[in-house]
């Protein structure tokens, strides 16, 4: 109920089912992304179309099954198994279909909110991010150090938020650097049933092809290779997708490695002078979705938070995410949020009823 300040009107918004949801979802942490947008589709009302990534649908599969177990009722949640141009992008041009939520590429957000234009549906995207690390002199070293590796290797860099550009104050530069390429060298890549497995496999050939040529492009612009950079030569890992921990030192803003999405383990690293340089470094991106800042004063913490266009800011963390804080991007990072109570006003239409209690005529016209 909304306070008027009149007597003679009540006045309310309630918020409603905005009905059939496509969701499309990428191949990285499958269930994760879906479970993203289900959950908060479903418990708005509304009626959902689940379109996973054809390269990992089975977890999606097993999802359906437990919503069917659960006893929501048939035709409430669907699944449609396919291609992207195939079954993806007829989802987003249906006009049945009144919402398109997708995570995903840039460039497939592009298509799908041109497609989803056809019909004036409403769009929320999750894209891809080129994510900084800010780490200053004054951090804790060992902690800042440790996080700069799970922030990028983790998943081998298969993940939106990795933290892939790791800008580092001068003064601390060389110790830093050193230290993550000791560590990065140790990092154990298994297959996913060794049990020594600290990282994995990228997901396709087309993947691994696609993240050597970052590195190549990187190295050809000017970055000085210190460690990782071509296919591990170990035999038991000859069937499967391996690149190694990669990091590209002496990387500047105009290489193509530091600004585009490689999605896979390569860390590039650049340099700051001061707190400006930083965040100008940090938010020089199309993209905005997460970044980090390391840095054991409090106020400075604070004041290069404020001034990240990121989605998501940590301070002497990386990567926790929490259901009731909202998840997504600045600028081409996306459009709309997951998570949070704006992740499920996503999936609500707000209507506001007004009611005159005391109906009378106005005589705005004379007549
Ligand atoms: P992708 O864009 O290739 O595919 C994502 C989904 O879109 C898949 O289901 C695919 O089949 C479908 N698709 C492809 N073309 C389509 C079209 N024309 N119309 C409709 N649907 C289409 O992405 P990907 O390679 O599966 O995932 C990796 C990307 O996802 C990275 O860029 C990553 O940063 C991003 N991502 C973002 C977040 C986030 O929270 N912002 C989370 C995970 C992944």
């Amino acid at each position: 109920m909304i306070d008027t300040g009149r007597a003679d009107a009540v006045s309310r918004v309630v918020y409603e089912p905005i009905g059939v949801c496509g969701l499309i979802t990428p191949w990285n942490y499958p269930l994760l992304q879906a479970s993203w947008k289900v959950a908060p589709a479903l418990l708005a009302g509304n009626t959902i179309v689940l379109k996973p990534s054809e390269l990992t649908p089975s977890t999606s599969i097993l999802l359906m099954k437990a919503l069917e177990e659960a006893g929501l009722p048939a035709g409430a949640a669907n699944l449609v198994l396919g291609t992207g141009p195939e079954v993806g992008a007829p989802l987003a041009e249906d006009p049945a279909v009144d919402m398109v939520s997708f995570t995903g590429g840039l460039d497939t957000g592009r298509r799908i909110m041109a497609t989803a234009a056809g019909t004036v549906k409403k769009v929320a995207l999750e894209l891809g991010g080129k994510n900084p690390n800010v780490v200053f002199a004054d951090a804790d070293f060992e902690t800042a150090v440790d996080f700069a590796l799970t922030a990028v290797f983790l998943h081998s860099g298969q993940v939106c938020s990795a933290g892939a550009r790791l800008i580092v104050e001068d003064a601390l530069h060389d110790r830093f650097v050193d230290e993550v390429v000791r560590r990065a060298r140790r990092i154990r890549l298994c297959g996913p049933f060794d049990q020594r497995a600290e990282t994995g496999p990228l997901i396709s050939a087309q993947h691994l092809a696609k993240v050597e040529a970052y590195v190549a492009a990187g190295l050809a612009e000017g970055a000085v290779l210190r460690c990782g950079g071509e296919r591990p030569d170990d035999p038991a890992l000859a069937d499967g997708h391996y690149y190694p921990p990669t990091v590209l030192d002496e990387c500047g803003q105009d290489m193509r490695v530091v600004h585009e999405e490689s999605f896979g383990p390569v860390l590039t690293v650049e340099r700051f002078t001061d707190e400006d340089d930083a965040v100008r470094i940090a938010n020089d991106t199309e993209y905005g979705l997460a970044g980090a800042v390391w840095t054991q004063d409090a106020g400075k913490a604070q004041r290069v938070a404020r001034r990240l266009r990121h989605g998501t800011v940590w301070i002497n963390d990386y990567h926790p995410y929490v259901p009731q804080a909202e998840w997504g991007g600045f600028g081409h990072s996306g459009v709309g949020r997951e998570l949070g109570p704006t992740g499920l006003d996503e999936y609500r239409e707000p209507k506001h009823i007004w009611q005159n209690i005391q109906p009378r005529p106005q005589h705005w016209f004379r007549g």
